[in-house]
């Protein structure tokens, strides 16, 4: 049987298809990672499901990974700036809490996600406020070099120095990023020159504050995730990821200043991979603006988890994908007459790698075996998601296939996907309406029938609890009697 199929990614550098090759005996993926000044909403997700989509195509051939993904608590300015406040000052301020406390809130936040939507856990995630000596002496390094200048408001990297600059996002010659740099910054010499360090203003002291060869300030946005990633993964890597929104900025600066810090002619990161955006409708789904749907508003109305995932896989990650409540309703649909027809099949043998799932398929089983190779085929092909799950579909309809064949393949499709197929329940994935669905009528009229309920039961009036219990039953209400009183929840 033909297997192995090449490994084929699409490389934001250059902006084609190109074979992948491990360089060591370690794959080193870098990710940029959250900015913890608010809540991640659903399409700061995306990024990371497909990262792990990655990290599972390369268990599947057995390729070891070392994965890392940042923890922005300093450095991110607002509007992406060079000169304004950091985010997670203004948001510390707004909710009157410290800015550790924030940092500390919402990483976890990010991590509850990640957990729920089956997301692999990174093998680091640094923190930038714990590498902040680093990057001042990354910074000293590119100024000893002369790849620098400084203004009384920091040190900026001086980007007419790199004839390289600007080659990821395809810039023009002169390289002006006029949409992404429209602040004025007082002497800068180019629009797209960037802070190394942002020198707090005389009399406005910063909250997040360190001292530096360039005064009292911070560390530029940039240059944490060029000094956390060599650290941590080494100087050259092989893979670099994040939101299509970097191509353009962030990670034309970090190869810029990665490359200038190197100097050895060579390429700083192999391959950069970008997510395209989720929208709302029309719009950019933006956490800056606020009000974006998080996945905890998706539970809340009664979405799983899971359901949310095979949305975003059923698009390929290159692609834009709307969310609408539709979408994800019709994605629970699917995953729902998944999980029926896949019960039967349980338990699922564990499968992670391609080499497993050839070793358990007995010979004798050419259905099975081609749809393994049409899985192999798919992922090898810049991780074509929605054909494995196509794939997966196929398998389970097909009728020459063997039951051992047939739960291989399910296995082996959900090694890629990370559904939890083995485990997910049905009854998991029933729609429950949420109470902010009800009207204030129907709201009412709920909590009017659960307080006569328990007036009744302690009148030890049996019957009538019963009765007024099967009343709300018939309007898809559970009541459970808990020690502080009765809790209701909709089916
Ligand atoms: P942030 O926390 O804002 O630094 O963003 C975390 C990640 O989410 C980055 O990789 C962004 O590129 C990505 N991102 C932000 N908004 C969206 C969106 N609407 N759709 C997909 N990815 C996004
Ligand atoms: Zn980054």
């Amino acid at each position: 049987m033909p297997t192995n199929h090449q490994l084929r990614l699409y490389n934001s550098l250059g902006r084609r298809m190109e074979d992948f090759t491990p360089s060591g005996a370690v794959t080193g993926i870098y990710s940029c990672g959250p900015t913890v000044y608010a809540f991640p909403h659903l399409g700061n997700m995306r990024p990371y499901v497909f990262a792990d989509t990655l990290r599972r195509a390369f268990r599947w051939r057995g390729v070891e990974v070392r994965h890392v993904v940042n923890i922005t608590d300093v450095g991110h300015a607002v509007a992406d700036s060079d000169t304004g406040e950091d985010k997670l000052e203004v948001a510390a301020a707004r909710e009157r809490r410290s800015v550790l406390d924030i940092a500390e809130f919402y990483t976890s936040a990010f991590f509850v996600d990640m957990a729920a939507l089956n997301v692999m856990p990174a093998d680091e995630y640094p923190r930038a406020s714990g590498y902040v000596p680093e990057m001042i002496e990354f910074a000293a390094e590119l100024e000893a070099k002369g790849f620098t200048y400084q203004l009384p408001s920091g040190l900026y990297f001086d980007t007419a120095k790199d004839p390289g600059y600007g080659e990821l996002a395809q810039m023009n010659a002169e390289g002006q990023l006029e949409a992404a740099r429209l602040e004025h910054v007082e002497g800068r010499r180019r629009k797209t020159d960037f802070a190394l360090w942002r020198a707090e203003d005389p009399g406005q002291r910063r909250v997040l504050r360190w001292d530096s060869p360039w005064g009292w300030g911070a560390p530029g946005w940039h240059l944490e995730c060029s000094v956390m990633s060599m650290a941590l993964l080494g100087q050259h890597f092989d893979i670099h990821t994040g939101g299509i929104d970097h191509r353009e900025l962030h990670h034309v600066n970090e190869i810029a200043q990665s490359q200038a810090y190197l100097a050895d002619g060579r390429p700083w990161v192999r391959y950069w991979l970008h997510t395209e955006f989720l929208q709302l409708g029309e719009q950019k789904m933006a956490k800056s603006a606020g009000g974006a749907p998080r996945l905890a508003d998706l539970t809340e109305a009664g979405y799983h988890p899971m359901a949310y995932r095979l949305f975003l896989l059923g698009s390929h990650y290159r692609s834009q994908l709307d969310f609408t409540p539709a979408a994800v309703e019709a994605a629970q649909a699917t995953l729902r007459r998944l999980v029926a027809r896949i019960q039967p099949l349980r338990p699922l043998p564990p499968v992670e790698t391609l080499a497993a799932a050839q070793a358990m398929l007995a010979a004798g089983d050419p259905v099975a075996a081609r749809l393994l190779d049409s899985i192999d085929a798919a992922i090898a092909a810049d991780l074509s998601t929605p054909k494995i799950l196509a794939t997966l579909q196929d398998a389970l309809r097909d009728p020459d296939i063997t039951p051992g064949g047939q739960r291989i393949v399910v296995a082996a499709a959900d090694a890629l996907l990370g559904l939890s197929l083995a485990t997910l329940e049905s009854a998991d994935l029933e729609h429950r309406r949420a109470p902010s669905e009800l009207s204030d009528e129907e709201l009412h009229a709920i909590e009017q029938l659960v307080a006569d309920r328990t007036q009744a039961r302690k009148e030890r009036d049996w019957p009538r609890a019963d009765q007024i219990r099967a009343e709300l039953d018939e309007l898809g209400v559970e009541v459970t009697d808990t020690p502080t009183g009765p809790v209701w929840q909709l089916r």
